[in-house]
């Protein structure tokens, strides 16, 4: 049986002080999850939320991670840097790095197995604008992104990677996919991962669905048969609305 993983992605959000207010506000209210529960905190929170989830069931994770070990990459940080911080998940190819940051879908593939090498597990997000969707595009987008952002990780590896499927005109604009276009959509991830990885591998990988989830549509989104997640941005912020996300089954 596959557990399902609910993502938050902090992006650029809470200091310290409020990493460890809000992560103290969450880890009661999500003590009895059935999925797995991790927040994703700006590498300035790394730490301070590793010690205000020490003996809580919220796994560690980052936003982000550079593909070499160390060298002349000014502002970028490596995947041992965040090992030594017991990270435990990162994020890599979220769509706001891909739009403002110049992430290709080379360098995407890049940092997954920079992260997978050093033992962390990935969070790979894929996803079409609105304008790829209007244009029918969808497919042909998610399939290249996933295509690229795997290629060369060993089956083996592949154990450690989640894919978040985010359509980039769902993601804070408050729009949902529908249940049924998501669900779709990541059947057709799933056969994308098939073609390489065999029919188990397909139908093992865990694959989010990302984009405005929220309280109110949780329930409905992971009802669906291929939706094994969540990666949540806005409604991580409070603890309320994040619990209940984790707590969809309750
Ligand atoms: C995200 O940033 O991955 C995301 C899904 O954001 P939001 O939930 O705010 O749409």
């Amino acid at each position: 049986m596959k557990r399902p993983i609910i993502a938050g992605n902090w992006k650029m959000n809470n200091n310290k002080e409020e990493t460890k207010a809000l992560i103290k506000e969450i880890a009661p209210l999500v003590k009895d999850a059935s999925c797995e529960v991790v927040v994703c905190v700006p590498f300035t929170s790394i730490e301070t939320a590793r010690k205000a989830a020490r003996g809580t069931n919220i796994q560690l994770g980052a936003q982000n991670v550079h593909w070499a070990n160390n060298g002349a990459f000014t502002g970028e940080i490596s995947a041992s840097m965040l090992t030594e911080l017991k990270v435990k998940y990162v994020i890599v190819g979220h769509s706001e790095r891909r739009q403002y940051f110049g992430e290709t879908d080379e360098t995407v593939n890049k940092r997954a197995k920079a992260a997978l090498k050093a033992g962390m597990k990935v969070i790979i997000c894929v996803g079409e604008t609105l304008e790829e969707r209007e244009a029918g595009k969808t497919a042909e987008v998610v399939m290249r992104q996933t295509e690229i952002a795997l290629k060369d990780i060993t089956k083996q590896e592949l154990k450690r990677v989640v894919i978040a499927y985010e359509p980039v005109w769902a993601i804070g604009t408050g729009r949902t996919a529908t249940p049924e276009d998501a669900d779709d959509t990541i059947k057709f991830i799933r056969k994308v991962v098939r073609k390489y990885y065999g029919r188990s591998s397909g139908q093992s990988i865990r694959i989010q669905y990302g984009g405005s989830m929220k309280p109110s549509n949780v329930k409905e989104l992971m009802a669906m048969p291929q939706i094994d997640g969540g990666l949540i941005g806005g409604a991580s912020l409070k603890a309320e609305d994040f619990a209940k996300i984790v707590n969809y089954d309750k």
